[in-house]
């Protein structure tokens, strides 16, 4: 089913057409609404009669988060405080937060961008759908949750915490459709498994996963223990939350809603844009954003724009999956690492169980990656009283890891259950090297 056919199958002209009339009248009305643009515009010797197509948006400035840091908390704002009904912040770990305000017109954007999401996944009217992001300034529950009532399925505004409760609500209420962060996912699944819930007796049969990178490893683990059909979701606060791009029946990528969000890959390092199929940053501009529209966002997130066309008949352009973050990067001895890299590794070993850290440390100025990771409980009931199966293991995955990684780490092992789980956002790696 597609949510909006007129829209996510436009041809490819027309698209283009509708691109460039939006992009010109953005750029029009950040020029005369929000000083940050008109200056740099300005500097860049720019008006928006310069933007009439939408291959003219190479002209344009770029936006990074320390933009919206330094005009915090209102200053990329383009509507008047009357037309703002909602106000998100993105978790942000240093400084400031960028708060993002929303109009009416935002919020009816979003819901539209969600339920297309939502359709492609499959969901209907007579889902009953729990959303386990969590609600408040973080764009995750809420989002989700417009999207749910909008499309007419009943939702469960869950929220994160509580995951015992959640599990007696998925089997009492026969909840059939979940949305949470895929780490948050398997934590589920583990309670309910504990709680001696059998996957027989849910009725769940679709998820909508984001928020973090998850590999298609994490995909199949999280699928066969929940007895569902896994999908990805993709979005950040500052374009507008989970919707910016959706998986739909193909899973070949996350097609992103073109008609209000349009991608652009760039080289981070000399910010030239790249060809469809190359790997580079990821940059969105806002086509229909009131409340604060943005120009050619850096999202920092690493992956590529996918060509040809989608066997769906939606003809918005995929993204591939997310491959890291350019500011997330690992660069161990010299050798560029990707967390996903790793779980990708250590998902395809059957004794290893989907819960790892990497830690990095500096010694002796060498750089040192430790990587922890749960045994299966199954894998360590055999043999528990020696310990040669855990020496075994972590030569395992340290000799797989070499190989993929072409550098070293150190494995370690961990019982099943030690590792802490998290709710929203998993942290995933410790990088020590900035405190020495
Ligand atoms: P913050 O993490 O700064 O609070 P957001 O909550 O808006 O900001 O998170 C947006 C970021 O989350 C994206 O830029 C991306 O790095 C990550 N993200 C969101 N969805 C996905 C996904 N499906 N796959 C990989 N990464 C994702
Ligand atoms: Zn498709």
């Amino acid at each position: 089913m597609i949510w909006n056919p007129i829209k996510e199958c436009m041809p490819e002209e027309q698209k283009r057409e509708l691109q460039g009339k939006r992009l010109h009248k953005v750029v029009d009305y950040v020029y005369h609404n929000v000083p940050f643009y008109r200056h740099k515009m300005q500097e860049m010797g720019i008006e928006p009669g310069d933007i009439q197509t939408i291959d003219d948006i190479v002209k344009l400035p770029f936006t990074t988060k320390q933009d919206l840091r330094d005009n915090y908390p209102f200053g990329l704002q383009a509507a008047p405080q009357s037309e703002i009904i909602r106000i998100h912040a993105s978790t942000g770990t240093t400084g400031n937060p960028t708060i993002v305000g929303y109009t009416r017109k935002d919020i009816d954007v979003w819901s539209e961008c969600m339920s297309r999401c939502l359709t492609a996944y499959g969901v209907q009217r007579s889902d009953i759908f729990s959303v386990a992001y969590g609600y408040g300034l973080f764009t995750g529950g809420l989002g989700v949750h417009y999207g749910v009532e909008n499309l007419g399925a009943t939702v469960v505004p869950t929220s994160t915490g509580g995951t015992q409760k959640h599990a007696k609500l998925i089997k009492d209420l026969g909840v059939t459709g979940l949305a949470c962060t895929p780490s948050y996912a398997l934590h589920l699944a583990e309670v309910i498994e504990q709680m001696g819930i059998k996957k027989e007796d849910l009725k769940l049969r679709v998820g909508a996963f984001g928020a973090e990178p998850w590999t298609e490893n994490m995909r199949q683990e999280i699928q066969a223990r929940l007895g569902l059909k896994g999908y990805n979701i993709y979005g950040l606060s500052e374009i507008m939350g989970p919707c910016v791009s959706y998986e739909c029946e193909c899973q070949d990528g996350s097609h992103i809603n073109e008609d209000h969000f349009y991608p652009e890959i760039i080289n981070p390092v000399t910010l030239e844009p790249l060809e469809r199929g190359t790997d580079g940053e990821l940059v969105f501009t806002t086509l229909t954003k009131t409340g604060m529209p943005v120009l050619r966002y850096r999202t920092r997130d690493l992956c590529s724009l996918l060509p040809g066309d989608c066997p769906c008949g939606r003809t918005f352009v995929r993204m591939s999956a997310i491959k890291g973050r350019s500011d997330d990067m690992l660069i161990i001895r010299g050798i560029n690492v990707f967390p996903s890299q790793v779980e990708s590794v250590l998902l395809e070993i059957p004794e290893c169980a989907p819960y790892y850290r990497l830690i990095v440390d500096r010694k002796d100025n060498l750089d040192i990656l430790t990587v922890q990771v749960e045994a299966r409980p199954d894998y360590l009931s055999e043999g528990f009283d020696t310990l040669s199966p855990i020496t075994a293991l972590e030569k395992k995955v340290a000799d797989r890891l070499k190989s993929v990684l072409s550098i070293s780490s150190v494995v370690q092992i961990k019982m099943p259950g030690s590792l802490e789980r998290f709710e929203g956002k998993a942290k995933i790696v410790t990088d020590n090297r900035k405190l020495v």
